[in-house]
């Protein structure tokens, strides 16, 4: 059968853009495709058993931090353990793993946000990571919470809700359309009063304007899922080279196959043939 499409090389995060639903396109190599038009269509990705470093294209026979070798997972600021715990950011002390990096990825504004993914859950990112974050959690609905003026401001910010709300997706839930009903403009208004005593100690030791309460309008997504699957499998690419099935869905930076679903985030920098197949 002939593909309709037909390209190999290292597959990278999928781009998304918000809208009614969300609209992704797939990064194979070079090639760009435009995948809400393949629901409903047959693929399969096929991987070829060499992962390339996303930061420095050196080959790398596991990936560290989606899509990094080991070197490089080792000397970049990007997967450093502050990234993952932001409260524990280290810039001040002199030692950031690069210093001009964390200038323009950590000492500039972020965002803590509520989003419902599976369920309440707090989150912080970059301010221009919005709504891009969401997308990427396969949230139904998010709304601003507090801005401030670092990532580590929005990690002690985020440790502080943690008593209160989750920090974590249940991305099972999140693929099944699991989802409860939430009023976020609510949520928020109750969270704030919980952390109130926080953000003012917060305030007190780093300034009154580093640490803005927001009662900005929240957003609601959609994503393009013909059919939700009642129980989660996942395919496996490093133990079953090949995955193949029907594109049923796409949610989060997931693939929704009959046969499966298929973390495209984990895969970055995998090598992969990807084809579509015509679906007569
Ligand atoms: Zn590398």
């Amino acid at each position: 059968m002939t593909a309709l499409v037909d390209v190999t090389g290292r597959l990278r995060k999928m781009p998304a853009e918000a809208g009614d639903p969300v609209s992704y396109t797939i990064r194979v190599g070079d090639t760009r495709v435009p995948l809400n038009e393949m629901v409903g269509y047959p693929l399969q990705f096929d991987f070829d058993g060499v992962i390339r470093c996303i930061h420095c294209d050196r080959k790398t026979n596991k990936s560290f931090s989606q899509g990094y070798c080991y070197p490089c997972f080792r000397k970049l600021a990007a997967c450093d353990s502050c990234i993952m715990s932001p409260e524990k950011c280290h810039y001040y002390e002199g030692t950031c793993r690069e210093p001009e990096w964390g200038e323009t990825h950590c000492m500039v504004e972020h965002v803590v946000y509520l989003a419902n993914s599976s369920g309440l859950k707090v989150g912080i990112t970059r301010g221009s990571q919005v709504p891009t974050r969401w997308i990427d959690q396969g949230a139904v609905d998010a709304i601003p919470m507090v801005r401030v003026a670092t990532r580590q401001l929005a990690g002690f910010v985020e440790v502080a809700c943690k008593q209160h709300v989750a920090d974590r997706t249940n991305w099972r839930a999140m693929l099944k359309g699991d989802v409860p009903e939430l009023d976020l403009v609510a949520e928020r208004r109750r969270i704030l009063a919980l952390i109130a005593d926080d953000l003012a100690g917060l305030r007190t030791t780093h300034g009154d304007n580093a640490i803005r309460a927001v009662d900005e309008e929240g957003l609601a997504l959609s994503y393009p899922v013909q059919v939700w699957p009642r129980t989660i499998k996942t395919h496996n690419l490093d133990k079953s080279p090949s995955a193949e099935g029907v594109l049923q869905g796409i949610k989060g930076q997931y693939l929704i196959l009959d046969t499966g679903v298929i973390n495209i985030r984990k895969y970055t920098g995998y090598e992969v043939r990807f084809r579509v197949f015509p679906n007569n």
